[in-house]
């Protein structure tokens, strides 16, 4: 989004909301929720729903220090700009792998949505990965503390999953939640509003994207962007497979001659390129049971894993990982935003919920 593109969101909700809610929303901004992902960053507000949803990409100028664009638009300039504006993906390579860029996109987002006239500043819960540091932590409180909010809570990304995935996390039973988001793939064991275990591996989205895109060049000889090897799992990618082949045309450039070439893919070999990654995650999961104790294990496997992410709308996915495991798994309800709606329910039931936040 850039800065134009911003504002209208809200000015479209000021339209539509009557004088009267306007009028007491002067006395009493909504609180916020946020889930800062490596691939896309969302924010809910209490009473709204969520008011923000864009990939976690910045353009800045380089000779400004300043950015030119967040969001969508940032994204669609990924690769297309001169030297004088660079696109970073801040969250990319797992946690916060670009320190600078991260705090500035916080501001960013926050600053859109707190603009307005209220008596009172916000509250914030954000999500955030389970292996953050002690300086990250204060990095993303400063940083939204700097863009008009008044408290910031933090809560990990797999307690918010399981709270958005509706799962008895305040209960004595044992919930195994596993998040495969962009850069992160997160499995956690939570019990009584505790994270009684988590592990986070650096195979995720991202990296089924580069496996496509390193396939591709050693089968075809040709060289295709990210996002286009993002669109080939998109469209093809699967894990297991599903009748009939498919094929698409995808686009690159010819490492041979130099010159764009354009061949054709099929969903067998985007699915072979997806082996490796899967197999890490069932790698993860599997440690993840070993080191759960009996009692917790013995609910796991009655009540079966859940999965959230958007990794969890790979095709197949659920059924190939209940087939390696010999466990039950479950697709979230709208995986892509279930993190967003968790640490919307804590700050919609701060009282109760409090307890779930790290810091
Ligand atoms: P994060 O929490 O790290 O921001 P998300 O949960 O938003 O990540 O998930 C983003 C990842 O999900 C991206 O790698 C994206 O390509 C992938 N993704 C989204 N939809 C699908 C789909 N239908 N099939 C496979 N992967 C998907
Ligand atoms: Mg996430």
């Amino acid at each position: 989004m850039n800065a134009a593109e911003l504002t209208l969101p809200f000015q479209e909700l000021h339209e539509t909301v009557p004088w009267y809610e306007r009028f007491s929303s002067f006395f009493s901004s909504s609180d916020l929720a946020m889930d800062l992902g490596t691939a896309n960053t969302l924010i809910y507000a209490k009473n709204r729903g969520i008011i923000l949803n864009e990939p976690s990409v910045v353009a800045i100028d380089e000779e400004t220090g300043k950015a030119v664009a967040v969001g969508h638009t940032a994204k669609e300039m990924y690769g297309k700009t001169s030297r004088a504006i660079r696109c970073v993906r801040p969250m990319k390579d797992g946690v916060i792998a670009d320190f600078e860029m991260t705090t500035l996109m916080i501001q960013y987002m926050l600053k859109q949505v707190c603009r307005g006239w209220s008596l009172r500043k916000p509250k914030i819960v954000i999500g955030v990965p389970c292996g953050i540091t002690q300086v990250e932590k204060r990095a993303v409180i400063d940083a939204a503390l700097c863009s008009g909010i008044s408290a910031v809570m933090l809560a990990e990304e797999s307690m918010a999953a399981a709270i958005g995935a509706g799962l008895p996390v305040d209960r004595p039973v044992g919930n195994m939640i596993l998040d495969i988001g962009g850069g992160t793939s997160e499995v956690a064991v939570i019990a009584m509003n505790g994270t009684v275990y988590s592990q986070s591996i650096r195979v995720a989205g991202d990296e089924m994207d580069e496996a496509i895109q390193r396939r591709i060049k050693k089968e075809t000889g040709v060289q295709i962007g990210i996002f286009e090897a993002e669109r080939v799992k998109l469209i093809l990618g699967s894990a297991l497979p599903f009748g009939k082949t498919r094929s698409i045309t995808v686009f690159g450039r010819d490492l041979a001659t130099g010159f764009p070439k354009q061949v054709e893919i099929d969903d067998e070999l985007v699915r072979d390129a997806l082996h490796d990654p899967i197999q890490a995650i069932v790698s993860s999961v599997m440690a993840a049971l070993e080191q759960t104790s009996p009692e917790l294990a013995q609910d796991i496997l009655a009540r079966g894993i859940h999965v959230a992410g958007g990794g969890a709308l790979l095709r197949g996915l659920t059924e190939r990982l209940g087939r390696e495991t010999g466990i039950k798994f479950f697709r979230a309800a709208d995986p892509l935003s279930c993190v967003v709606r968790g640490v919307g329910k804590i700050i919609d039931n701060l009282a109760e919920l409090k307890t779930c936040c790290i810091a």
